[in-house]
């Protein structure tokens, strides 16, 4: 693992400006493991953090809103999109829908010095990385093996074709946990996503924004 970014942060000479991609956070984690419930509970509890909204090819799901959750794209669009590097990353996501991050609105943001969280699979996060190796890479951990398929089954969103695609990625996933800065585990959400918000450094430990 690397070096902690606070720490980095703190050895910074004062009056030096941070670079700002270190204000962006990206969350990864197997498939089912809350990464979704997480940013959620970012966007209830803590607006002062940005939300990236990625492009998709999937088709919404009940509830999802275009442009608030995802915005919907179709194969011609998203193809356009990257001809055009448009995303900061983009990948194939378990085997079938393609998922990106648009790269201008997250620089708008950092260029203002808004904490911004991207919520990607593991391909993006390592792309992320290439780009913007000064960014935060938080994994998102299960309390077990055991407890990620209980989570997957009780979902009930995918059939059962989907849930073994998920689960392979899953597998492989989990794996990669080595690779990140700073590893939480998804035991209880408030819990997870207090530790986040403290690893992004929004909150001091007053609990007053930085
Ligand atoms: P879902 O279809 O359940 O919303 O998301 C499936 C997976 O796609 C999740 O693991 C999520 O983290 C990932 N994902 C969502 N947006 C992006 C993105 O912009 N880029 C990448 N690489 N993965 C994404």
């Amino acid at each position: 693992m690397r070096d902690d970014h606070g720490t980095r942060d703190a050895s910074r000479p004062s009056g030096q400006e941070p670079d700002p991609s270190a204000r962006l956070t990206v969350l990864a984690g197997p498939t089912a493991v809350g990464k979704g419930t997480v940013s959620a509970d970012v966007r209830a509890r803590y607006p002062e953090v940005w939300l990236s909204v990625s492009a998709t090819t999937r088709r919404p799901r009940p509830g999802e809103i275009d442009g608030v959750h995802y915005h919907f794209v179709d194969d011609v669009t998203f193809d356009r999109m990257v001809a055009e590097g448009e995303f900061l990353e983009w990948a194939v996501v378990h085997g079938r829908n393609r998922y990106g991050t648009p790269r201008a609105a997250v620089m708008e943001r950092l260029a203002t010095g808004t904490p911004a969280l991207l919520e990607i699979d593991l391909a993006g996060a390592r792309q992320v990385r290439e780009a913007m190796p000064e960014a935060r890479f938080v994994f998102l951990a299960p309390p077990s093996w055991d407890e990620l398929v209980r989570r997957l089954v009780g979902r009930g969103t995918e059939d059962e074709e989907e849930r073994e695609r998920r689960l392979a990625t899953a597998r492989v996933e989990l794996a990669a946990e080595a690779e990140f800065d700073h590893v939480i585990v998804n035991d209880e959400v408030h819990r997870a996503t207090d530790e986040l918000i403290d690893v992004m450094g929004v909150r001091t430990r007053s609990g007053v924004g930085c």
